[in-house]
């Protein structure tokens, strides 16, 4: 029987290995680390002594193939979120709180309730955002919004960063668009956010693999790709250091790596470049902290301006709180850092902190490509030049910004072109 070769149990990889046990495929799983998740990962944190996630992960209810995904490895009641779609934000230097609640069907009337819209803004103003739908393929978020408004700060600028990891300065005003489109536009019911319930290996990893392995796949972890050999137009062996693994006609590889990792194998592999980063600090506090007003129970989510970080979450006794499109912060020193992340969670949540309490900040340098013009170009199909090569991962082309959404679309996509290439 051919043999499906995997390369990388992030989200893509594990994605593509559930989809082919389920067809009958004889699947191997090869991972360079020592647990599965890649970027989307889970791991007990001695300081804390706490399950923490690598950070804040948040789904919406428009990642159609995300929740397909945890559907289909029996995980959707890990998953967690309010009824209605609702996002509390608070400004770090005013104290003002609002709360941002589209309302359900695509036209959005909500922007005409003075009482409804974020504070200060005007209806114009979120007309204005329609200029996203007509950008050239070139036009970064700053050049088609009026960065000088209440509404760049408020909500153009956190959206950005939330959803695309890059600074608007330089993120696609198309891509953010295409966001826009697939949840905002389509109202209320497109936009309930989610969180795992028990951490990400809960929601996404631990019961793929369960599967995986259930469907006979050898999964073998601490193995690392080192080097692909090539002969005609197919990949014929995979050198994994010490151990060789011959590919026989038939044979199929899925490279499932981030982009650097599969540029360094792959030399004339056109791909996105740079990668941007994304900090989460975790503080362990005496007691689950009382929630401030507008915070739901089901999902105690604060969005934050003016301060370092973006976003708030509580999880019983821990808050964690999120930087993305991190690039200075990430290259502060951890006390710093820790100090004023420290402060934000204070000020959000009115806390008398202790004064020391155990804090983890974890730096993902490397968290998504920078989702540029420019790299949006870059990003490969599925399909090599190699008959038996296909390529998956959130940064491969599959539409949307790198997220879990686009890992799991490009993980079906490559198990769908294994069933059909050579
Ligand atoms: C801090 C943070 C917050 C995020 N927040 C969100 C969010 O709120 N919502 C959302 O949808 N997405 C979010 N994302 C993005 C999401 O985590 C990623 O899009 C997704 O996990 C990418 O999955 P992947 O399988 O494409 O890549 P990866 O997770 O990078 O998987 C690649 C795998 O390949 C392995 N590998 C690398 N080299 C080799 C080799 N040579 N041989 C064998 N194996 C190798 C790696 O160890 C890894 O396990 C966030 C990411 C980070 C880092």
């Amino acid at each position: 029987m051919a043999r499906i070769h995997i390369v990388g149990a992030g989200i893509a990889g594990l994605a593509c290995a559930v989809r082919l046990v389920r067809h009958g495929h004889a699947v191997h799983l090869h991972e360079a680390a020592a647990h599965a998740g890649g970027r989307c990962r889970s791991y007990h944190d001695a300081k804390l002594d706490r399950l923490i996630d690598n950070g804040n992960h948040l789904l919406l209810t428009a990642n159609h193939a995300a929740l397909g995904y945890v559907d289909e490895i029996g995980a959707h009641q890990t998953l967690q979120g309010p009824a209605r779609a609702a996002f509390p934000f608070m400004d770090l230097r005013s104290g003002e709180r609002w709360t941002v609640r589209p309302n359900g069907g695509p036209l959005p009337w909500w922007l005409l309730s003075r009482e409804r819209r974020i504070p200060h803004t005007r209806l114009g103003a979120y007309l204005a955002g329609l200029r996203l739908a007509v950008a050239g393929p070139d036009d970064t978020v700053a050049d088609c919004l009026d960065r000088t408004d209440p509404l760049w700060e408020r909500f153009w600028e956190p959206l950005t960063v939330a959803a695309l990891n890059t600074a608007p300065e330089e993120a696609s005003a198309r891509l953010l668009w295409m966001v826009v489109r697939a949840t905002f536009a389509r109202g209320e019911a497109a936009c309930r956010p989610l969180i795992a319930r028990h951490g990400l290996a809960a929601s996404f990893v631990d019961p793929a693999l369960a599967a995986v392995r259930a469907g006979g796949a050898d999964i073998g972890f601490n193995r690392r790709l080192r080097a692909i050999a090539f002969a005609g137009d197919r990949a014929r062996r995979l050198d994994f250091g010490e151990q060789q693994v011959d590919l026989a006609d038939g044979d199929r590889l899925v490279l499932a790596v981030p982009p650097p990792v599969a540029a360094a194998l792959l030399p004339d592999l056109e791909a996105p470049q740079e990668m941007r980063p994304i900090v989460n600090a975790h503080i362990r506090l005496p007691d689950r902290p009382a929630l401030p007003p507008g915070l739901a129970e089901d999902l105690p989510l604060l969005g934050l301006i003016g301060g370092a970080a973006q976003w708030l979450v509580v999880r019983g006794d821990v808050v964690s709180l999120t930087v993305s499109a991190a690039a200075g912060l990430a290259e502060e020193s951890g006390g710093d850092l820790a100090g004023r992340l420290w402060r934000d969670a204070a000020a959000a949540l009115d806390l008398t902190l202790p004064d020391d309490p155990p804090i983890r900040i974890v730096k993902e340098r490397r968290a998504t490509f920078a989702q540029t013009p420019r790299a949006l170009r870059r990003r490969p199909p599925a399909r090599t030049r190699w008959a038996n090569l296909l390529l998956a991962g959130d940064w491969t082309d599959t539409g949307y910004p790198a997220t879990i959404e686009s890992a799991v679309l490009s993980g079906w996509t490559a198990a769908r072109a294994c069933g059909n290439s050579r």
